[in-house]
């Protein structure tokens, strides 16, 4: 299975048949060679939090009569097992991701209510920054998936804007029909995304500025999820950003033409 056939022939060895088959095993190296990289980025992005913590622990042993190095190398453990434990988190939604047959267990989405709730579970963040999400109106559309997958796609998408833009400032949500797809976008005011770096900021990993992404608790998996998620759905994640001016990331996802699933099928689907 993954190979392609070029070419047969029966040799013979002293008394016995051989069949010697060519195969072109192109997709399973390729497959082989993305999954060992995955597997180096992972260790690698795990060690410095797991290297961090047992530095730190080292460090409130020694610090005994310090109480208030002690203070401040807790503070850091805090902060270093937040950020191995959103790590984990983000590891096992993409193996998760890799494992869902979103068009076999799909259901229908409603898209207002995936916004609200993205919303919601970041509002808390929002609130500690001073930023102020702006939702526009509800657009009454259902979308075919799965309503927990979409629902941390587009909470990664303002988790982002919100992290990276300056405090005081706007996240703003909308949300419209065109050609068949909705599209839901998330403005904000931030820095801004160069060209060369919007063409990478969706790999695994992949950070414009790795101090800047850890130290506000980035994994640099968000947006590879983000991705991942809109093509299990048949639909894609963009960016439009331009340096000093903020960005802007949509998602789009093909409208569900039929509403006439029945409630419960819809409600099931919570
Ligand atoms: P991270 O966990 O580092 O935020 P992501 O995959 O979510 O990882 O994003 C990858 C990188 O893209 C980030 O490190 C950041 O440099 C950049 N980025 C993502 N969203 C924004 C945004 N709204 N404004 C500016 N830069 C962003």
């Amino acid at each position: 299975p993954g190979t392609t056939v070029l070419d047969m022939r029966v040799a013979i060895l002293g008394d016995e048949y051989v069949l010697l088959l060519a195969e072109d095993q192109t997709e399973i190296v390729r497959a082989q060679s993305v999954r060992s990289d995955f597997v180096a980025n992972v260790s690698h992005e795990l060690k410095t939090p797991v290297g961090a913590i047992r530095l730190l622990s080292e460090a409130i042993d020694d610090a005994a009569d310090d109480p208030e190095a002690i203070r401040h190398f807790t503070k850091s453990l805090h902060k270093e097992s937040a950020r191995l434990s959103a790590l984990v988190q983000d590891i096992m939604e993409l193996s998760r991701l890799q494992g869902t047959d979103v068009v076999a267990a799909g259901q229908p989405v409603d898209l207002d209510r995936v916004v609200g709730e993205a919303i919601d579970r970041n509002r808390l963040t929002a609130e500690s920054r001073e930023i102020k999400i702006v939702a526009g109106g509800r657009i009454n559309a259902q979308a075919f998936g799965d309503v927990d997958l979409l629902t941390t796609a587009l909470r990664n998408l303002i988790d982002n804007a919100i992290r990276y833009s300056p405090s005081g400032t706007r996240v703003g949500i909308g949300l419209r029909e065109r050609d068949g797809m909705i599209q839901i976008s998330v403005t904000d005011q931030g820095p801004g995304i160069s060209e060369e770096e919007q063409e990478r900021i969706f790999e695994r990993f992949y950070r414009v500025d790795a101090a800047r992404s850890r130290q506000t608790g980035g994994t640099g998996l968000g947006l590879s999820i983000v991705k991942h998620v809109m093509q299990q759905h048949g639909g894609e994640v963009t960016v439009w950003s331009r340096e000093g001016h903020g960005s802007t990331f949509t998602l789009s996802i093909p409208v569900m033409e039929d509403m006439d699933f029945p409630e419960t099928l819809a409600e099931s689907s919570s």
